[in-house]
């Protein structure tokens, strides 16, 4: 797909979240070429010119991140990235993240998460945070699945080869399941995929909300035993506690469960 660039200038890189467990989000990137069909930050469309176009056609580059960064300590965890990939193909060139995690206080507590198995490249820099989790997505959409939700990320197989290698390169790791479609992923399959070289788990269902008209259209049309189940609450709540007993009976470090409650906001529990 052809990409639109826009090189800005931004005032500061730490911007405060309300995601659970971090502090801070940093995006050098807005935006992502990998364009997932579902993708929950394409809220930011919203507050883009006309010119920009639809998700996943657009980056901004903050190219003065690395500047922006150097000699700025925070407390409390940092997550990378929540707007954006932090490793999408045009990482590669620019190489913004690497310099961003060149300059970061090696003291600051980073969560990275990425699909692109392109942050192996970085394994150098990454060993120097005194404090770091780095966290790979694994769906095992594949074929057609793949086609439709995620067509241009790097495939499942690749992000499951990038978590070994971390992994063996002594870096903590974790393993983000999401998104959890009825039907349409195996959750102990991906747990048993990964188990060996994984420190720990999150674990996320479709938010329809936040993926989106278009989104909605396609499982409805598409996959409609899916729709029927996250359609439903009572069978939704049924799946929901399939899928803890699966976690529970795999004996995982599970951190977290994050669900659409009561179709309104998001939540999570602690546990599986
Ligand atoms: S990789 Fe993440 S940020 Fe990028 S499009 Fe997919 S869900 Fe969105």
């Amino acid at each position: 797909m052809k990409i639109k660039i826009f090189k800005i200038k931004a005032k500061s890189i730490f911007t405060q979240t309300k995601i659970p467990g971090a502090k801070w989000t940093i995006n050098q990137y807005v935006g992502c070429q990998h364009s997932c069909l579902y993708c929950y930050a394409k809220f930011m469309c919203q507050w883009r010119p006309e010119n920009y176009g639809k998700w996943g056609s657009w980056v901004e580059v903050k190219i003065n991140a690395p500047e922006l960064v150097k000699g700025k300590y925070v407390e409390g965890w940092v997550y990378m990235s929540s707007v954006s990939d932090p490793y999408q193909p045009i990482e590669k060139q620019l190489e913004l993240t690497r310099r961003v995690l060149k300059n970061l206080d090696k003291r600051i507590k980073l969560s990275i998460l990425t699909k692109s198995d392109l942050i192996l490249r970085d394994i150098d820099i990454l060993k120097k945070f005194k404090n770091l989790e780095v966290g790979l997505t694994i769906n095992n959409f594949d074929g057609r699945l793949k086609k439709i939700f995620e067509p241009f990320s790097p495939t499942n197989q690749a992000r499951i080869y990038a978590l070994k290698v971390l992994k063996e390169n002594g870096l903590k790791t974790y393993c983000f399941v999401s998104p959890i479609i009825p039907g349409l992923i195996d959750i102990r399959n991906i747990i048993r995929q990964t188990r060996d070289f994984t420190d720990f788990y999150w674990f996320e269902t479709i938010n329809l909300r936040l993926a989106g008209q278009e989104f909605i259209e396609i499982i409805k049309r598409k996959f409609p035993k899916s729709f029927e189940i996250i359609e439903s609450q009572a069978k939704f709540n049924d799946f929901l506690k399939e899928c803890c007993k699966i976690i529970d009976s795999e004996k995982i470090n599970c951190q977290g469960f994050v669900y659409e409650a009561d179709r309104g906001r998001n939540k999570r529990t602690k546990k599986g």
